[in-house]
């Protein structure tokens, strides 16, 4: 059996090498590193795949988000709703650019947003919505959108771990995840399922003002050269990530499909297990599992942790803190009470090696040696 790994680049790697290769040493060849064709020539495939108007590439995730949020013109002590259960880049930008983060509670099935927390957590100084599609399912965007119309707020989805999900609204229509607020977001970082050879991040949106702003802002803010008219950063997608992102966007319906067929062997492995909860998905969302992450509900979470890596199983606790309790964004404005699913999340889930290069037979070593613990 091959060494089991959480993510495998390497052997993805593989399968396109020769569109690789050639494609960095052209760009080797014309020294056009910064503002090359491939950056257009990706930014044009990805707003067709997505069906959105405008896609602008940044630097990473992260600036994604900061990005998108000092293009909707949000000023400090302006609340900015977001969960309490997700990396720390979603409301780190918020601290940052001095709005004030207002952190809600999860659902326990999905993970993501809890509405009534969000409808509860609504004050006169709210602005803007951020949820964010984890582990690769969307949150419930109907009713996310819908409060929003209610109270006029944006909405930036953070999609940096759902890229190519489809999300069906009740009257049958269908967007992808990214597609359906103000703006979204979300990072080609190489462990991404779509992810480039270094740092990469993109925003997305339908709003023609918003992306003439945006467009600025990633540049300085310039709109004329030499002419800075906002306070911009300076955050590109370079010419050797996008030729990678352009030989990898055609393969990303199949690399899903890939999360997909090994989490259903996962899910069907579990399935007699009590003392396990396998991943729940939405009926009104795709699932294209950027992480499969167990509950383990009856069974000691950090000694399962430990006694996987012990058979040279790989396993991550995404994530192993509530973003409330962290020291960076702690606040006497929150109240534990309000955080019962997160703080569960925090001690119960387990995450599992998920990429597109598993094979059955590394699934059902991993599927076994967890159901023997669990015996
Ligand atoms: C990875 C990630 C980011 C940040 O992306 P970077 O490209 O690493 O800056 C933001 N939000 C979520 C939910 C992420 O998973």
């Amino acid at each position: 059996m091959k060494k089991i790994q959480m993510v495998d680049l390497q052997g993805q790697y593989q399968h396109i090498k020769p569109q690789i290769n050639e494609a960095f040493q052209s760009i080797l060849d014309t020294a056009y590193y910064i503002g090359g064709p491939e950056v257009k020539g990706f930014q044009a495939d990805l707003e067709k795949y997505l069906n959105v108007k405008h896609v602008i590439p940044c630097a990473n995730g992260t600036d994604a988000l900061q990005i998108a949020m000092m293009g909707l013109g949000l000023k400090p002590g302006d609340e900015v709703i977001t969960v309490d259960f997700t990396f720390a880049a979603t409301v780190e930008v918020i601290a940052l650019l001095r709005l004030t983060p207002v952190l809600v509670d999860v659902d326990k099935a999905t993970f993501n947003m809890d509405i009534d927390a969000l409808k509860k957590a609504i004050t006169p100084k709210t602005k803007a919505i951020v949820p964010v599609h984890l582990f690769g399912q969307c949150a419930n965007m109907e009713a996310i959108m819908a409060v929003a119309k209610q109270h006029n707020l944006f909405v930036i989805e953070d999609n940096a771990q759902a890229i190519g999900a489809d999300y069906t609204f009740s009257d049958g229509r269908k967007q992808k995840s990214g597609t359906m607020g103000n703006v979204g977001t979300t990072s080609f970082f190489p462990s991404k399922n779509l992810g480039c050879y270094g740092d990469g991040g993109a925003i997305f949106t339908n709003d023609d003002d918003l992306a003439h702003t945006i467009r600025g802002i990633v540049n300085h803010g310039m709109y004329k050269r030499y002419y800075h008219d906002v306070v911009g950063v300076n955050s590109r997608l370079d010419s050797l990530q996008a030729a990678v992102l352009q030989i990898k966007l055609p393969l990303l319906d199949g690399y899903c499909a890939a999360r997909q067929k090994a989490a259903k062997f996962y899910s069907e492995g579990f399935a007699d297990c009590s003392k396990i909860e396998t991943p729940k998905i939405s009926d009104f969302t795709t699932h294209v599992f950027h992480q499969y992450t167990l509950k383990t509900n009856n069974v000691n979470r950090n000694a399962l942790h430990q006694h996987l890596l012990d058979k040279g199983i790989p396993n991550a606790i995404y994530y192993p803190v509530a973003l409330h309790a962290q020291k960076a964004y702690a606040d006497d404005r929150y109240d534990e009470a309000d955080f019962k699913v997160t703080n569960d999340l925090c001690k119960t889930v387990l995450s599992l090696p998920m990429h597109t290069e598993l094979e059955e037979e590394q699934q059902q070593f991993i599927i076994d040696t967890i159901l023997e613990f669990c015996k």
